[in-house]
């Protein structure tokens, strides 16, 4: 038996959050203390009516103002988004699922790392945009900074099997995306319905398109150089378009140590939420009845070219991390809104971080105005 614990889950009505509750549910140790949305308040409400949480967080303050909750969560309801970091600093949250999507979560996800929680990471963008701040809060404060993203956590359970300096180099598995064959002559037709249907998982809108253009992976990139204090030389990506095996770690030895399972998010998720102990849960399971192939291959030029992305910001650290991430959440609109084509998104994040002139150990604030600065840049070349 488990100690009980209490679960904010910032973000729940999105793919991580409903995953999240999924798993939690099923959890007899957790109680879900907190719950957050934005804009799908009616979602938010019926995850209230299932787990009845001590807090209801409605973090639009104009969304919240139009709806109307049931009178008997009233009491509980907050709204705004200084509602989501009094939730993270919570005392009586032991656990924060930040699953909120972009910088928009930075904030919280930063103040449950402040309070020493455990703090089970899905909203990447937080370590891409304040990895240097977010590791060195963890360990002031105490905070379990465990991951969610399947990458992550794969590596994270294949690095049991060594020390942590026998560790040679990680790869990280990437599926490839929609368009994983395609050429520049393709990847310049591409439609948003195209690039939203991903093969393999099924995950909100934003990280679908940051898979299409691999920016995702690049941001995976510094994600792992920051959960797991890696130099830029020792991460590697490979394109393995199954999604079974989640990532790889390589020891000084020569010893390469995988972790497997279908395309499921709730086993990560589950993972970060009981480490260090193993339950049987409710993700999906590999079937070893019939036969299947494995597949890897190095990244193509195309593909390259977002990794590139990601080696620069490992490479220059400081404020690249929030330039990359802002660029990239404006064209990824701009992209869905129609504003943009697919194949400029890349071009132009680089284009951006090498206009940047780099700040080496930034603030909180200078992380701040580096990203307003790239958000300004990305617009200036969607609206000229
Ligand atoms: P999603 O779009 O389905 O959900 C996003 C959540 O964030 C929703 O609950 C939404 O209400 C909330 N939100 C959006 N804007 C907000 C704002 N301004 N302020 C407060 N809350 C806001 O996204 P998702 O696919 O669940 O991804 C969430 C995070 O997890 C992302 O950082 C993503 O990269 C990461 N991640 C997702 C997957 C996956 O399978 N979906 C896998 C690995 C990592
Ligand atoms: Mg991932």
């Amino acid at each position: 038996m488990q100690e009980p614990k209490n679960l904010a889950v910032l973000g729940s009505t999105g793919s991580i959050g409903c995953n999240t509750l999924k798993v939690a549910q099923e959890l007899s140790h957790i109680r879900v203390w907190a719950l957050s949305g934005f804009s799908k308040l009616q979602i938010l409400q019926e995850q209230a009516h299932t787990f009845q949480p001590q807090r209801i967080v409605a973090a639009c303050s104009q969304t919240a103002k139009e709806f109307e909750f049931d009178p008997r969560w009233i009491e509980r309801v907050r709204t705004g988004s200084n509602a989501l970091i009094e939730v993270a600093e919570h005392p009586e949250v032991d656990i924060v699922v930040a699953a909120i999507v972009g910088q928009a979560g930075l904030a919280s996800t930063l103040a449950a790392v402040r309070s020493g929680k455990r703090v089970a990471l899905a909203n990447k963008e937080a370590l891409v945009v304040a990895g240097d701040l977010m590791t060195h809060a963890a360990r002031e404060s105490g905070a379990e900074l465990v991951p969610i993203d399947s990458e992550h956590s794969a590596i994270w359970q294949s690095a049991l099997a060594g020390e942590t300096q026998e560790i040679r180099r990680v790869i990280l598995t990437a599926s490839g995306g929609p368009f994983r064959n395609f050429s520049a002559e393709q990847l310049a037709q591409v439609t948003v319905e195209q690039a939203l249907d991903h093969p393999n998982w099924e995950m909100g809108q934003k990280i679908t398109i940051d898979s299409a253009t691999m920016i995702n992976k690049a941001l995976e990139m510094i994600e792992a150089k920051w959960l797991f204090g890696l130099q830029p030389g020792q991460i590697e990506v490979m394109i393995h378009p199954q999604s079974i095996v989640h990532s790889l770690v390589e020891f000084v030895d020569g010893s390469v140590i995988a972790q497997l399972s279908p395309p499921d998010m709730k086993l990560p998720i589950q993972y970060a939420l009981t480490y260090p102990h193993r339950v049987s849960g409710i993700a999906e399971r590999l079937d070893w009845g019939s036969a299947w192939r494995l597949e890897f291959f190095p990244p193509n030029s195309l593909q390259q070219s977002a990794l590139d992305l990601g080696r620069y910001v490992c490479e220059h650290t400081g404020t690249c991390g929030a330039v990359l991430n802002a660029a990239n959440e404006v064209a990824v609109a701009a992209f869905l809104a129609r504003r943009i084509s697919f194949h400029e998104i890349v071009p132009r994040c680089r284009e951006i971080l090498e206009q940047h002139e780099t700040i080496t150990s930034p603030t909180y604030e200078q992380l701040l105005a580096a990203d307003e600065w790239a958000r300004q840049e990305m617009n200036k070349w969607i609206f000229a």
